[in-house]
């Protein structure tokens, strides 16, 4: 009797700890971002190991809102959220907050981050900040983030480095460098919207990311410079989706990643000058795009293999030579569309550094192991 009542006991001690080792091996450890297709606009999911959430952006307005939607809601899915815990919106641009009422009606937003109002008037973001937004935080949190703040995500160091035109002053831990780009930055500008943009820069264990949103030129300037504030990162995101009044050497080169994700459409960014500025990075590894870009051509493009979306009909060739990117206006040919299946590109990372990417259209994946 006795020892059967021992016999139990064991077992019962070696289910328990079969179970808690399942369970452990279940808790997930890595920091996992998704970059999402919303065809040359932004959306980034960031979850922590925690699952706390961090999503940069919404997507397209207008007829593209529901399909970007949906983009960001399958990724929600996947990362197994039931709500987004921090919502930053970079700046006051269609392809930035479109998605967002769409989104609000199907997943919870727990908090609204943004740089404060447009500063650019235009008839969508001065109807949305006066009529949709104010609704969309009534019932949560509203915050309005300076450069240097603190976003806090358990797990991560989530800082934002640049919002509503200022930029961080003090460098980062470990940065402040003199950037050696500095004397031969060129000034660039295009609208008032981009250099508002709130850029967010999280620190996971070793791991390194940034993501700038729109910023300018003249803004990675004066982040950037005379000193490098940021110091090195793994991976730089976004990239304003490859467009040339964007990355210039001064950010990309100083900032040293190891790998690019571009948020870059079929004839939106990709531009030849910004390729030529990330393929020459110093210690760059590799380049992933969410599209080809027309703009590229086969000339500047990366292997297909690192580009996670092709087009609704498909084209028989691409050409060599880049495209010159059309003047807006009546008569110039649509790009080519991306209403069917979209696919991420699904980044995790851990403690080490160390970090895994995939191109879930193709499966390939590719393993980084820890920096130095
Ligand atoms: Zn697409
Ligand atoms: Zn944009």
């Amino acid at each position: 009797m006795r020892r059967t009542m021992v016999l139990v006991g064991v077992l019962a001690v070696a289910v328990l700890a079969a179970t808690l080792s399942m369970a452990q091996t279940r808790t997930p450890t890595a920091l996992d971002i998704y970059v999402i297709d919303v065809e040359g606009g932004n959306a980034t999911l960031i979850v922590a190991p925690s699952r706390e959430s961090m999503l940069i952006d919404t997507g397209n307005a207008g007829v593209a809102a529901a399909r970007d939607a949906g983009r960001i809601i399958e990724a929600i899915h996947d990362a197994g959220l039931q709500q987004i815990d921090h919502l930053i919106t970079t700046h006051w641009h269609g392809d930035h907050f479109g998605g967002m009422a769409e989104l609000a009606a199907k997943v919870p937003i727990r908090e609204f981050i943004d740089h404060g109002p447009n500063v650019q008037p235009g008839e969508l973001a001065d109807t949305f900040l006066l009529r949709t937004y104010p609704q969309l935080y009534a019932k949560a949190k509203h915050t309005v983030v300076k450069a240097g703040d603190k976003i806090s995500m358990s797990g991560l160091d989530v800082r934002v480095v640049t919002s509503a035109g200022e930029t961080i002053k003090t460098p980062l831990s470990g940065a402040g460098t003199p950037n050696p780009y500095c004397s031969d930055f060129k000034a660039s500008d295009n609208n008032a919207e981009d250099p508002q943009s709130v850029g967010t820069y999280i620190a996971f264990g070793r791991f390194r990311a940034v993501h700038l949103g729109d910023l300018t030129k003249n803004k990675e300037f004066e982040l950037m410079c005379p000193n490098n504030r940021l110091g090195a990162v793994d991976v730089l995101l976004g990239l304003h989706h490859g467009v040339s009044s964007s990355n210039s050497e001064v950010m990309v080169h100083a900032l040293h990643p190891r790998v690019a994700i571009m948020n870059n459409g079929t004839r939106k960014g990709g531009e030849p000058d910004v390729m030529k500025t990330v393929h020459s990075s110093p210690g760059l590894e590799d380049l992933w795009q969410l599209h080809f870009s027309l703009l590229s051509g086969q000339e500047y493009t990366v292997p297909g293999m690192f580009i996670a979306n092709t087009i609704d009909d498909q084209q028989q060739t691409m050409p060599i030579a880049p495209m010159a990117a059309p003047q807006p206006g009546p008569g110039v040919p649509p790009a080519p569309v991306h209403n069917g299946k979209a696919y991420w590109i699904k980044l995790s990372a851990q403690q080490d550094g160390s970090f895994m990417i995939t191109n879930t259209r193709n499966g390939f994946t590719k393993s980084y192991g820890a920096g130095l």
